[in-house]
């Protein structure tokens, strides 16, 4: 299957749109680290944004994202996901 053409539903907007247009944002479970566009070697429960800057701000809105993905709240996600966004 061509990787490009997995589709994955953006946790803000609710949107449909191929992973590799999208923000990807794991959390592996094992260790609690949470990273932001990780590579391939890194597993865990995965959560998609649009790439703009409304759904990044509507994922941190009544911090969202922390509760899709069931962890405390990261001050520094916020800013990894927006650095990514100015790429
Ligand atoms: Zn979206």
């Amino acid at each position: 299957m061509d990787e490009k053409n997995i589709i994955r539903k953006c946790a803000a907007c609710s949107a449909l749109k191929p992973r590799s247009e999208l923000i990807k944002i794991t959390l592996n479970k094992s260790c609690g680290e949470v990273r932001v566009m990780p590579g391939s070697d890194f597993f865990g429960r995965s959560v998609y944004l649009c790439r703009n800057i409304d759904c990044v701000n509507a994922a941190f809105k009544k911090n969202k994202i922390f509760r899709i993905l069931k962890i405390k709240i990261q001050e520094t996600l916020e800013e990894k996901i927006r650095a990514v966004l100015e790429k």
